[in-house]
């Protein structure tokens, strides 16, 4: 392989725009863009590709509310497909505005993911500009119902099941310390116990009428049992299963008898564990705590994401490890697990598409206060644009 060459690389870095760049950063964050309602945003972008000079497609993925932006870069000649793949939806927070300053772009969407986004972007326009690309396409999308509990990943996808799908996939979310190579799959819950009667005074309660609260107890101590059990299966990366509670909630006053309890947490998984099973063991396990205490359960059991994993002998590996390398001045990078559920866990789960997550230094995610670094967004831009050449020609 000839791709990743010093003399390719410095032809790469040289005609990544830095100001071109942040400008798009802010053009982007500029607009907000809520889960859901991501439709400013998006044509936004497809309004920035088209003034590139790219031609620009939207296809709904089953969200006509806000349609993707999908851009193909095509040398003309065979070869392999790699994609750059971006939401642009934000979590439900109120609105920042972009600032500038220094090192650091500011305001919503700014580090999660607005910043890795452009990066892809500017990384298309260079390849474009150089004409680097010998063989195969790139591919880019960018699109909307990426965060919980707003988003579970539906318009991905739509994407995915319509065939807008490359060989491999880059995702530039803030992370960049590791390749991610497993990740565990994640559900939230809702828990409604609930007895029949009316709300009523402790001392004039019937007494044959179930306790919410003593169900709630026997639920939460039949879930430390599941929690001891699931421990049984390990990753050494990825550590192991869970279920968690993060909310326990009941009662008016005092003395008065509570009709209902709620409890809210989460349910992880690892790769390779079927969803429809997680979730049928997770409904059996409180059908029969209902069952016993005389309570009526309802449950909302929400699948986020799937689990994920990365052969870290696939080519796509080494070949991102090696533009990494030289673009990063000789440094190596190893691997590891993801700490998050992202779009990765979609295509490996629906499409068997070996992804790798690796974005921009950033931080602030799902807070007021996002920043991501300038200086990173250019080294990203430059990473894309080279393990491309380098993937798509192999
Ligand atoms: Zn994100």
């Amino acid at each position: 392989m000839t791709a990743n060459t010093p003399e390719l690389s410095n032809r790469l870095r040289a005609l990544v725009n830095r100001d071109r760049l942040v400008k798009t950063v802010v053009d982007l964050v500029a607009v907000p863009s809520w889960t859901g309602d991501a439709r400013g945003a998006l044509d936004c972008l497809a309004n920035i590709l088209t003034n590139d000079g790219f031609r620009v497609e939207r296809p709904a993925g089953g969200h006509p509310t806000a349609p993707a932006v999908v851009v193909r870069l095509d040398s003309g000649k065979p070869g392999k497909t790699l994609q750059f793949n971006g939401h642009l939806d934000t979590v439900h927070l109120p609105f920042v505005p972009p600032g500038v300053s220094g090192d650091h772009i500011t305001g919503s969407g700014s580090c999660d993911m607005k910043g890795g986004t452009a990066a892809a972007v500017e990384a298309l326009r260079v390849l474009r500009d150089s004409g680097a690309l010998t063989n195969g396409a790139v591919l880019f999308t960018g699109h909307d119902l990426h965060e919980a509990p707003w988003g579970h990943g539906e318009q991905l996808e739509g994407l995915i099941r319509e065939g807008c799908v490359g060989d491999a996939v880059l995702i530039p979310e803030y992370l960049n310390g590791c390749i991610p190579i497993v990740g565990r799959g994640l559900a939230t819950w809702k828990i409604w116990i609930r007895r029949p009667g009316a709300p009523i005074h402790e001392v004039m309660r019937p007494l044959d009428e179930p306790s919410v609260i003593d169900a709630a107890s026997e639920l939460i101590a039949r879930f430390r049992q599941y929690a001891t059990h699931l421990k049984e299966k390990v990753d050494p990366l990825a550590g192991t299963e869970t279920v968690f509670i993060g909310q326990v909630h009941s009662g008016e006053i005092f003395n008065q008898y509570p009709q209902e309890c709620r409890l809210e947490g989460t349910r992880r998984w690892l790769p390779g564990e079927k969803r429809a099973n997680v979730e049928e063991e997770f409904r059996k396990l409180v059908a029969g705590v209902a069952q016993r205490t005389g309570t009526t359960i309802d449950i909302e059991f929400e699948i986020v994401r799937d689990g994920f994993h990365l052969d870290r002998e696939h080519p796509f590996v080494k070949t991102f490890q090696e533009a990494f390398s030289t673009v990063s001045s000789g440094q190596t990078i190893s691997c590891g697990a993801k700490p998050f559920c992202d779009d990765c866990n979609t295509f490996w789960a629906l499409a068997n598409v070996p992804g790798i997550t690796h974005g921009p230094n950033a931080g602030g995610a799902h807070t007021l206060s996002e920043w991501v670094s300038i200086d990173d967004l250019v080294r990203v831009a430059h990473l894309y644009a080279l393990t491309a050449v380098s993937f798509c020609a192999a």
